[in-house]
């Protein structure tokens, strides 16, 4: 199974992809986390990309791309994987099929913007496994520290007022025409993102048909 989920930063996307992979057993695959990575470990494609992501500007595709494909050749992706943050413009969709991959659905989780800005200033990542968090919506056991390995939550450079703004006006102009491209393949399925986590998990579920 191959899905790609969308929807606006701070949307619940990385959330959700995290559920879907335990639920379906395929591979979560974020270009964002792997890219975050790449600045943080100081590689030469972090240095090249860290002043987009700082900005809230997006990677320029040819980047992405070729991260994607190199991503997705490995083992771990033969049974199926889930991309959270790829594709983000039409013509990284349109190299995705040109490399002959055919997703079973687009799923776009749908946030009004009013409710992102809340959403990202209470964001919060694992410093060493980046795992999701939020402070209100889906807090650590102990404070601080990720439930899974104990590292330090921190949060992320572009969680600040002026990047969500850059961020949320690219996810309009960029991403959104995503859905009629996906929407006229006939693979566009939309979930209602909610304040609480367990209610967008059941739409995102109903949206997938499988509850
Ligand atoms: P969010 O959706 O919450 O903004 P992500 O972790 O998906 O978070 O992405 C963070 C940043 O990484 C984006 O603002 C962008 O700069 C970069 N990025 C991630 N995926 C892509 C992509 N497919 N194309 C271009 N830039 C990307
Ligand atoms: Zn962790």
């Amino acid at each position: 199974m191959k899905i790609t989920i969308m929807g606006p930063p701070g949307g619940g996307k990385g959330t959700q992809a995290e559920l879907l992979e335990k639920r379906f057993g395929i591979t979560h695959i974020s270009t964002g986390a792997i890219i975050r990575k790449a600045i943080s470990e100081r590689t030469p494609l972090g240095l090249a990309v860290q002043d987009f992501i700082a900005k809230g500007d997006l990677v320029p595709d040819d980047v992405v791309i070729s991260m994607v494909k190199e991503r997705i050749a490995e083992p771990d992706c033969e049974a199926g994987y889930i991309l959270d943050g790829f594709p983000r413009t039409i013509p990284q969709a349109e190299a995705m099929e040109s490399m002959g991959i055919s997703l079973d659905c687009a799923l776009e989780i749908r946030v009004e913007d009013d409710a992102i800005v809340e959403r990202l200033s209470g964001r919060r990542e694992c410093g060493k496994c980046a795992a999701p968090y939020h402070v209100k919506f889906n807090p650590p056991k102990v404070e601080g520290k990720c439930d899974k390995c104990g590292g330090d939550l921190i949060t992320r450079a572009d969680d600040v007022p002026e990047a969500i703004r850059e961020r949320l006006s690219v996810y309009h102009a960029q991403t959104e025409p995503l859905r009629r491209f996906y929407q006229e393949r006939g693979l566009l399925r939309t979930a209602k993102g909610c304040e609480e986590l367990a209610d967008t998990t059941k739409n995102v579920l109903q949206a997938l048909g499988v509850e």
